[in-house]
């Protein structure tokens, strides 16, 4: 049994960004402190923690000092070097183990781990180099995707290959460095599973959130959309039986595609709370963030049950580019929620923000966030 890590504890984490602030919010609220530590300083987490440390994720020494000033270690941040949750590890727990970081930072790992345990993927095959690609590519058949092994997110560092004629610049196109190819998946959707598991084992999930995507980036998300139960069972069953075979404690989400035939394939795992679950924070009586408190703390695992149908869309560096979005204007709808990240540069495609949306169901509450969101820019 693992000794409880209550309230007034300090818990570190490693990353910085909105994932981190809206953790450090929901741990603030229940009398933790918390510290960050990442290579930049005034960052999303940074300006509601209790410390900053800047520092370099490849710098051991500071990772270790980090440690050795908190009661427990988590991440908001997947791509931190495996040796740097090693060095936590020597001072204080690290949850989830930095095995499932080690897995879930690198495609072909995360790929061969889900392949391996019995869990549905898309067909994929191992691209170590130039010279795999083109026999892969007849392996799998066009289309197919090529994707970085490491480092991807929101569809960075991938290319679809439509013919053998694209396979070069694929390969170029992605940074000429060890890949996966895929197969490409006719979908009929997009849906995910965020979910917790606590240091006894316990489990608790955020059920089936349908995700929508524009240019590759989250878009839209809806909480319990519109699919036969049957689906939505095998869909938590899938998401449970990873948490379990990771021995994660902590926060996971995964990200599937729904096939037309009713299948579920896992497209990807994210071993912290995840964009699609930012719902929870106003829409549920525990939320993504404190359910990762309370895994990592070796408390009891809260309530995911939802107050009220919402639905969520992301707020890019793309709506700044003609000057300030209309804050009042999306804020005339009295039940919208505003979350922004305290970024203090809007470039297009970075996530700004996000605001969520209540109705009577989730298409309604996404039609009310969606036209808050438009009316940002009706100036
Ligand atoms: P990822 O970064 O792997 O999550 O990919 C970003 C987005 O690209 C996904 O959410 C899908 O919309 C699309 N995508 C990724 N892999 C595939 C695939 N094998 N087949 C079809 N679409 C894909």
């Amino acid at each position: 049994m693992s000794r409880p890590i209550l309230p007034g504890a300090t818990v570190g984490v490693l990353g910085s960004g909105q994932l981190g602030r809206m953790f450090a919010i929901a741990a603030r609220r229940m009398g933790y402190r918390v510290h960050t530590f990442s290579p930049g300083d005034d960052t999303p987490m940074g300006q509601v923690a209790d410390r900053e440390a800047v520092g370099d994720y490849s710098d051991l020494a500071a990772v270790a000092e980090f440690a050795s000033r908190v009661d427990v270690v988590t991440f908001e941040f997947e791509n931190v070097p495996h040796e740097a949750a090693l060095a936590a590890a020597e001072y204080v727990p690290v949850r989830p183990d930095g095995r499932v970081l080690h897995i879930a930072q690198h495609r072909q790992r995360e790929k061969d781990f889900l392949a391996d345990a019995g869990f549905p993927t898309a067909p994929f095959e191992h691209v170590p180099d130039r010279a795999a690609l083109g026999a892969a590519v007849e392996r799998l058949g066009t289309p197919c995707v090529l994707k970085t092994a490491g480092f991807g997110y929101d569809g960075k560092g991938q290319a679809v290959i439509r013919n053998s004629a694209e396979i070069d610049q694929a390969w170029q196109s992605i940074g000429a460095g060890e890949a996966v190819l895929e197969g490409f998946i006719d979908f009929e959707r997009e849906i995910s599973v965020v979910a917790a598991r606590g240091c006894d084992g316990a489990f608790a999930h955020f059920g089936v959130t349908e995700n929508r995507h524009a240019d590759h980036i989250l878009d839209v998300s809806i909480p319990d959309p519109d699919l036969d139960p049957a689906i939505v069972e095998r869909a938590v069953e899938i998401a449970h039986g990873v948490l379990d075979a990771l021995d994660v404690v902590g926060v996971l989400c995964v990200e599937f595609f729904l096939c037309r035939d009713g299948s579920l394939l896992i497209n990807e795992l994210a071993p912290r709370p995840h964009n699609s679950g930012h719902f929870s924070f106003d829409a549920c009586i525990t939320s993504q963030f404190e359910q990762q408190l309370r895994a990592v703390c070796a408390l009891p695992l809260g309530d995911t049950q939802r107050l009220r149908p919402s639905a969520m869309v992301n707020l890019l560096g793309d709506l700044w580019e003609q000057g300030m979005p209309d804050w009042r204007a999306a804020l005339a709808d009295p039940a919208l929620k505003l979350h922004l990240y305290g970024k203090s540069e809007a470039r297009p495609g970075r996530k700004m923000g996000h605001m969520v949306a209540f109705d009577d169901d989730g298409e309604q509450a996404a039609r009310r966030a969606i036209a808050a969101r438009d009316a940002l820019l009706r100036r």
